[in-house]
């Protein structure tokens, strides 16, 4: 069913959290992995021997720092070289909770910087190369926050709306590329909501901290707010689902925004 031999994806954010669930299931089904992120070297190579265990039959680290426009056409460049983008999944992001009032230029610079402009310049690189060959995939991680709003989050919630927008006219502007035996080229996001990884710990110290340092009680103070399933989504969920849009069985599901949020958005 989901046979990426022959394929090759990059995913930003790789070394870890969602981005690691998404490439060990992409090389679960055969892909060449390009891991990406901002690392140390050990975690890189982590990384690189997770995704090997996966499956991958190659994987090669890059370290393309998404705020520099120049670093991202050099590994865009370095990926041609090396047999081009298949599927790319834009997924590396960051947060920061801050009041409108509170937050700085250099905040709303980063934050759009590394969730929403990097999807951009890696988008524009690799889809006319993917329409080339009749195939592709590009699965951006957007968020419940590129649907519907939460407080202190005004340059995440701008990102991951504007996220949604651009792969909407990607989507639109690539729709006829390719055909069903091909696969297509198609554009879709997913919109998580609460996954436990590293980028949400600060939300959850802060919420523990209201319950005398217990975690879990904070886990169930955040979850409760927003989330009804009242249950954390894993990694490897948001892998698997990325897996299947990458299938060419997916090839008319081209435009969408997946929620796997527990009915969050459902509200
Ligand atoms: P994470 O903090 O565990 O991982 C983020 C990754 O982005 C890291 O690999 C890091 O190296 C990379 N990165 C950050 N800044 C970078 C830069 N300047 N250049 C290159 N790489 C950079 O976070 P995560 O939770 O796995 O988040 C992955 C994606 O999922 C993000 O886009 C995030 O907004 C989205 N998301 C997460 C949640 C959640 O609850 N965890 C919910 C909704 C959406």
């Amino acid at each position: 069913m989901n046979d990426l031999a022959g394929k090759t994806a990059l995913v930003t954010g790789s070394v870890q959290g969602i981005g690691l669930g998404v490439a060990k299931a992409l090389a679960g089904a055969g892909a060449r992995i390009a891991v990406h992120g901002l690392a140390t070297p050990e975690q890189a190579a982590e990384a690189l021997e997770a995704v090997t265990a996966a499956g991958a039959p190659e994987a090669r680290f890059f370290d393309a720092d998404l705020r520099d426009v120049a670093a991202i056409e050099a590994m865009m460049a370095e990926l041609a070289d090396w047999g081009g983008v298949d599927i790319l999944v834009n997924n590396a992001g960051i947060q920061k909770t801050v009041s409108l009032a509170d937050a700085d230029a250099a905040t709303w610079d980063a934050v759009i910087g590394v969730n929403l402009s990097a999807a951009f310049h890696t988008m524009r690189l690799a889809m006319p190369a993917m329409a080339g060959r009749g195939y592709g995939r590009v699965v951006n991680i957007a968020s419940v926050h590129g649907l519907v709003a939460s407080v202190n989050k005004a340059p995440y919630v701008s990102a991951k709306f504007g996220l949604v927008g651009l792969s909407k006219v990607a989507a639109l502007e690539y729709a006829a590329a390719g055909n069903r035996e091909s696969g297509g080229v198609t554009v879709n996001c997913i919109a998580p909501g609460w996954t436990e990884t590293e980028l949400i710990e600060p939300q959850i110290q802060a919420r523990a901290a209201d319950h005398g340092g217990d975690r879990a009680a904070g886990v169930a103070d955040l979850l409760s707010e927003k989330q009804p399933s009242l249950r954390m989504t894993s990694t490897d969920e948001i892998g698997a689902l990325a897996l299947w849009l990458c299938h060419p069985i997916a090839h008319n599901v081209t435009g969408t925004t997946i929620p796997v949020d527990g009915g969050w958005t459902a509200q």
